[in-house]
């Protein structure tokens, strides 16, 4: 009897694992089908001073217009975009689409972020082939920003660090997201060469929860404010919903962020002379 029931949760687990085979097989072949047509596109998330609300920059976040599924988000289809190596040309098409975008919506001195994927980090040419990116699509290259985790740092970090240092001589900054998260060890973060921190939104949004988990997160943010003041790197707090986080990291010194309460990733707003009239 029990190896009957044995085999019966064994047939039932086979099944579970070759639908998920089947969606797995499903989802790159529509990957695939959606870079040949077009299906990604950039949306924009303001980045913005938190006393006044100016927008200073965007953040470029990857979205996938599905013909039948409708929009959907990184978290759908990225972990099998990565582990079918697709990522690198989605990034990339990404990447064009949405230095092109900022050209044509936006001439002023704001800056753009864009998420490189860890694995980018680990190619000799990676930074060349930016940098080309930029000439083509007229982007100057300080307006541009890229935006790695501390997972991506750890992996390869002699020739990551060599990566962004190059990338920083010729004008392009790096963030560190979802700082905070990672195990990165703080010893080695003042030999990187970043220009931004982003504050992980977990941190944000346990600031005005009530309990102990608010006062936690309150010394983690103030942690990582003095830090980054000491070497003089840039913070953005990401997630920001109320405006009472909003008040809290404004007091707490923190000048930058981004969140709902600010602005929701969409279209960049068209300038009025952007038909030439
Ligand atoms: P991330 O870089 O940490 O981006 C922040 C995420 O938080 C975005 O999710 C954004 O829409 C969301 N967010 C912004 N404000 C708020 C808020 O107030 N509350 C909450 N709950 N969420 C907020 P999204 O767009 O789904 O992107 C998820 C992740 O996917 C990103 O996290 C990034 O790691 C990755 N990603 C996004 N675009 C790209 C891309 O072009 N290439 C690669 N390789 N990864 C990307
Ligand atoms: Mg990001
Ligand atoms: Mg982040
Ligand atoms: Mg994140």
């Amino acid at each position: 009897r029990a190896k009957q029931s044995g085999r019966k949760r064994f047939e039932m687990f086979d099944e579970a694992l070759a639908k998920n085979m089947v969606d797995v097989l499903t989802l790159e072949a529509e990957l695939r089908h959606a870079l040949q047509h077009d299906e990604f596109e950039p949306y924009f998330q303001p980045i913005c001073r938190l006393g006044d609300g100016r927008v200073v920059g965007h953040e470029a976040l990857l979205r996938w217009n599905h013909p039948a599924r409708g929009l959907l988000r990184p978290e759908d289809f990225i972990r099998i975009a990565e582990d079918s190596g697709l990522i690198e040309a989605i990034d990339w098409s990404m990447f064009e689409l949405s230095c092109r975008q900022l050209m044509l919506r936006d001439r002023d001195d704001t800056f753009m972020t864009l998420n490189v994927s860890a694995r980018h980090l680990r190619y000799a040419d990676f930074d060349t082939r930016l940098l080309q990116l930029l000439q083509s699509t007229g982007l100057p290259n300080s307006r541009l920003i890229i935006e790695v985790t501390e997972g991506a740092l750890l992996d390869d970090a002699e020739r990551v660090h060599a990566t962004l240092e190059r990338l920083r001589v010729a004008g392009v900054g790096a963030a560190l997201d979802d700082f905070g998260t990672g195990y990165s060890s703080l010893s080695y973060l003042h030999s990187l060469p970043l220009r931004m921190l982003k504050i992980d939104q977990v941190f944000v949004q346990k600031l005005d929860e009530v309990g102990p988990t608010s006062n936690t997160s309150g010394v983690m943010v103030e942690a990582i404010l003095a830090l980054a003041r000491a070497l003089n790197i840039q913070v953005v707090a990401e997630g920001i919903e109320t405006q009472t986080q909003r008040r809290m990291l404004l007091d707490m010194g923190c000048e930058l962020g981004q969140g709902y309460l600010l602005g929701r990733p969409g279209a960049l707003p068209v300038p009025p002379d952007a038909f030439g009239t």
